[in-house]
């Protein structure tokens, strides 16, 4: 992969603030906090969970089976980062802490929209020191073998912006969504859009609805009440905020993954079909190339 790693003009930040954010667990449904605070330069973003350092880069990624990204490190694993890290990133935060009480990420709703006004609101700052940021030489193509038209198409800019195309069945659709680097596209763009069913539930038989609630326990016996968002194969059953909703999730959920490179990339990005599997994979290849070109010069 031609990728190289350049000093940048552009300014590290971190928050001024520390704050306490407390939500639910998807998993187990009990309250959970963490912690956020200032961090100093070239620290990155990093997790703290029952005493263990755990940095948010692509080699501590685990690979679960629930639609969600998790990390680990010396045994302890951590579960749900992704929106929180897609609010990160999205904001253009370079260090921060983040001490968890639990296993699990605290969560509001199925959105990153909680993060980002938390993170706004401990005001986002500059630091002294300037950004190191991925460029890319040439165009560059990762695809899973599996899945015949996923990719993700990378090519030499000198900012960066993300198109997306996901096809869903009916009633979610088609839809190409953008996010164009700033955080003024994430927050009116991006943050708000929640996580959804990836296929229909029948309201007359919820054998299927149940056995998803035995998995994320925080989901109400009513789907119609769910936070995340639940249909069937004739429409909807949580009202959308744009038709596209579930589209700009993905979006999220590919920045939120793509965070884990460790970097900013200076790039245009167009990905295809995206997913978790398929985003963490992205996110260990860059990160890889990176490390290696790192350790080389
Ligand atoms: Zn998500």
């Amino acid at each position: 992969m031609k990728l190289k790693l350049i000093e940048s003009r552009e300014k590290q930040r971190t928050v001024k603030k520390k704050f306490n954010f407390r939500g639910f667990s998807f998993f187990s449904g009990e309250n959970v906090s963490m912690i956020c605070e200032p961090s100093k330069e070239n620290t990155g973003i990093v997790f703290y969970c029952k005493g263990v350092r755990i940095p948010a880069i692509a080699e501590n990624i685990k690979l679960v089976d629930v639609h969600t990204t998790a990390l680990t490190k010396r045994g302890v694993d951590i579960l749900a980062i992704e929106h929180l890290m897609a609010a990160i990133w999205g904001l253009g935060i370079d260090n921060l802490i983040i001490r968890l009480s639990s296993n699990v990420v605290p969560a509001q709703s199925g959105s990153a929209e909680e993060f980002t006004k938390a993170l706004l609101k401990a005001e986002i700052v500059e630091q002294e020191e300037t950004r190191q940021v991925v460029v890319f030489d040439e165009s560059t193509t990762i695809t899973q073998p599996e899945f015949k038209s996923r990719f993700a198409k990378f090519e030499p800019f000198d900012k960066f912006d993300i198109k997306c195309f996901v096809p869903f069945l009916s009633p979610i659709g088609e839809h190409t969504v953008f996010f164009n680097g700033s955080a003024k596209s994430f927050v009116r763009d991006v943050c708000w859009a929640r996580t959804f069913l990836r296929s229909p539930i029948d309201i007359n038989d919820l054998t299927k609805w149940n056995g998803i609630r035995s998995v994320f326990k925080v989901l109400p016996e009513d789907p119609k009440k769910s936070p995340i968002i639940t249909f069937t194969e004739r429409g909807f059953l949580t009202p959308l905020k744009k038709e596209d909703e579930p589209a700009r999730h993905k979006l999220l959920d590919l920045i939120g993954d793509l965070a884990l490179v460790g970097y900013r990339l200076r790039v245009k990005l167009t990905v295809n079909e995206p997913g978790h599997k398929f985003t963490h994979l992205v996110a260990k290849k860059i990160r890889s190339s990176v490390v290696a070109k790192k350790n080389d010069s």
